[in-house]
């Protein structure tokens, strides 16, 4: 076994090995750019080597540096993580020709399995079914065309060396094959300095669906059941389960064996994972293969009980696998859910910035036999910055079932307290609430199916109404008492809390009686409706549990103007519990309008200009380029929505721009 390993990562994923590396008791080393001197990662190592400045090509991508660390360190293993240098096979060569273990595949299989069209085509040969289309290169435009209209519409333009979802574009007609076929190279050119492209049916309403690979250096190969991730948007996943609500058991085998076939056809050892998409009459087709610990590993640990870092390390030092495949059990159901620094509100764009609060639910069992379990790498006051991927942490629920570990998700996700950026919190509550999700109806279409015009919170029915309604009348009534008992008046009538209330929740009052009731307060509607509330919320927290007639909400809970600001399942509301007359005069108050920002085009994110594409007096058509920003490593470009005369450009290409700075005026 290894004494000392180190860890050529960041983030969550450098955390989670260290772990495994510390259960084990072997050293662990963490290398670190100068954006992370004070990361999680550096701070849980035994040692930690910095190795360049913030820029990932110069740190964490430089071969070079690492392997300074790794001689400076006397580290006789790396592991990868993923992303970075995981899928390099001259770095896992390189290491290997210096005795040091690279803990993942052989070189050979990463580089058979780095090329889509390469991997395509062994797969073929092992008798895997793969995704009909052509398995060759395309040179230009028009022969794109010509085989697109062979392969017959819907087609997927791919990027041969894809990857996170870039390279990628569907084209339903020749025109947009051709303009497909340009910006598919494009960015593949920039993203992988490779502009191979290839093309292939584009299935329609597919689940991604995905299986776990372990293999030893002794021929030992098994299949760890399936991952669904269908639940994805801009072709990248955030929310994944095992097993997939899908899949019978003899489908299963089958991607499982045809799995392990392209595995052993490459050599391959060390966990890996195969990717499918499944049409909805239960036919899969090879997508590519991941050759090293996949983010959503989590899932299948819970389910399976196994280590899957241990079983790398274990491998990487020579050891047999300890099961066969007749020892795998898939026990109970899990669910990730992906947080990422990503606004919804604004289409899923990358979000930076310190997060000012950061408390995560426990990571423990329920009383309803689920568990949480929760990977990051960050803690409250780190920095989430432009630099590297925006995922804050992933949180995980088992549970016996599906339903209950739905459940268990929803609460979790409640009980989670992020502030300072925009995240994805509230959409992860969305998709765990919405009865699509929890019937298993999935496909990689669901977002764009159930969110088509965006996501702008859950909108609470009447029944969540109500209960919002009555933690605002509970909140206030708290708020009450205590005024009361800090002004200091012994006048007997002002020491009463009133009891009639009107609470407006989205522009819809209700009127109702508050009763105190000793521990809880009884909340009358005028229909008759009674909620008993009760709470161990007091003035200033941000976060509790509500006991409503029986039923156990965790809460956000802050104050907006003179509003109490509620945020529940996905639900962000500001409820205002005034009293009947003060409610009168509000009603008659005129409500402030929001700027008019119709006229101009405001930067959607925090970005760098790369080029301003019109000019002052230009008209611009629909769909006409107007700018682009780059942020995050994505390019976004922002066209036209409508007809228009450019009026004034109020920023220059180059310039850094915070979200909402006007980029240009129109007419
Ligand atoms: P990446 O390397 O970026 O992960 P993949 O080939 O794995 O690229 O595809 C990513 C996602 O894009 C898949 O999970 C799926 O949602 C979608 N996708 C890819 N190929 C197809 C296809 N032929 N038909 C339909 N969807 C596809
Ligand atoms: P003031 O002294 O100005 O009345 P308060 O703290 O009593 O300030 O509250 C002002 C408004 O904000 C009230 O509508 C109150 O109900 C609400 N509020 C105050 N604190 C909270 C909180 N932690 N959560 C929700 N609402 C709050
Ligand atoms: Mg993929």
């Amino acid at each position: 076994m290894f004494n000392k390993i180190l860890i050529a990562n960041r983030g969550e994923i450098a955390c989670r090995i260290i772990k495994t590396a510390k259960k084990l008791g072997i050293v662990t080393v963490a290398i670190y750019s100068d954006a992370d001197r004070d990361a999680l990662h550096v701070r849980q190592a035994d040692e930690a080597v910095h190795v360049g400045p913030a820029a990932s090509p110069q740190s964490y991508l430089s071969i070079a540096n690492v392997l300074d660390a790794v001689k400076a360190t006397g580290a006789d293993a790396v592991h990868p993580g993923y992303g970075f240098l995981s899928e390099n096979a001259n770095f896992a060569d390189a290491l290997q020709a210096k005795g040091v273990a690279f803990i993942g595949p052989p070189p050979v299989a990463i580089e058979a399995m780095g090329d889509k069209i390469t991997s395509k085509k062994i797969a073929a040969s092992a008798g895997v079914s793969t995704v009909p289309g052509h398995m060759g290169l395309i040179e230009n435009p028009e022969e794109a065309v010509r085989i697109a209209s062979q392969i017959g519409f819907p087609v997927m333009i791919k990027a041969s060396a894809g990857g996170g979802g870039k390279g990628m574009r569907i084209a339903w007609n020749e025109d947009e094959t051709r303009e497909g076929f340009r910006s598919s190279r494009n960015e593949a050119r920039n993203a992988f300095g490779d502009e191979r492209i290839f093309i292939e049916k584009f299935i329609t309403e597919p689940r991604h669906i995905e299986i776990q690979v372990l293999g030893d250096q002794h021929g030992n190969l098994i299949y760890l059941g399936e991952r669904e991730c269908s639940i994805q948007r801009r072709n990248q996943k955030i929310i994944e389960e095992a097993p997939s609500p899908f899949l019978d058991e003899a489908t299963r085998r089958a991607m499982g064996e045809q799995a392990v076939a392209l595995a052993k056809a490459v050599g391959y050892y060390s966990a890996g994972t195969v990717e499918f998409i499944v049409d909805c009459d239960c036919n899969f087709y090879f997508l590519e293969m991941n050759t090293r610990l996949q983010v959503e590993h989590p899932v299948t640990e819970l389910i399976t009980g196994l280590d899957l870092v241990e079983e790398m390390i274990r491998v990487a030092a020579g050891e047999k696998l300890r099961i066969g495949q007749e020892d795998v059990r898939l026990n109970g159901w899990a669910i990730e859910s992906r947080l990422y620094a990503e606004d919804p509100y604004r289409n899923f764009l990358p979000s930076i910035g310190r997060l000012t609060r950061y408390r995560p639910p426990a990571e423990e069992q329920r009383a309803d036999g689920s568990l949480i379990r929760n990977d990051t790498g960050v803690v409250e006051g780190s920095e989430i910055s432009m630099y590297y991927d925006p995922m804050i942490a992933k949180l995980c629920a088992w549970a016996p079932d599906r339903p209950t570990a739905i459940r268990a998700m929803s609460e979790a996700l409640d009980d989670f307290e992020v502030e300072g950026i925009g995240h994805n919190l509230p959409f992860l509550s969305a998709v765990m609430n919405h009865p699509r999700f929890q019937e298993g109806r999935l496909s990689t279409a669901f977002i764009a199916e159930e969110f088509p015009d965006g996501f702008s919170g859950a909108v609470p029915g009447d029944a969540d109404a109500r209960k919002l309604v009555a933690v605002a009348a509970y909140t206030n009534w708290k708020i009450q008492h205590r005024n009361i008992l800090i002004s200091g008046t012994v006048d007997n009538d002002r020491r009463r809390v009133p009891q009639n209330w009107i609470v407006t929740l989205n522009d819809q009052a209700f009127s109702l009686t508050v009763r105190d009731e000793e521990n809880s307060i009884a909340v009358i509607f005028d229909d008759g409706m009674r909620l008993i509330v009760a709470s161990d919320w007091l003035p200033g927290r941000s976060h509790a549990v509500f006991a409503i007639s029986g039923e156990s909400l965790s809460i956000k809970t802050a104050r907006s103007g003179t509003g109490h600001r509620l945020r529940w399942r996905g639900m962000d509301v500001v409820a205002h519990v005034r009293s009947p007359r003060i409610a009168e005069l509000a009603r008659l108050m005129p409500k402030r309008q929001p700027p008019d920002t119709s006229k101009l085009l405001l930067c959607p994110m925090p970005g760098v200009v790369t080029t301003i594409a019109v000019s002052e007096g230009d008209p611009v058509e629909v769909g006409q380029i107007l700018a682009t920003i780059e942020a995050m490593k994505m390019e976004n470009v922002l066209r036209a929505e409508r007809r228009a005369t450019i009026k004034r450009i109020a920023a220059k290409a180059g310039a850094s721009l915070a979200v909402d700075e006007p980029i240009l005026e129109f007419e």
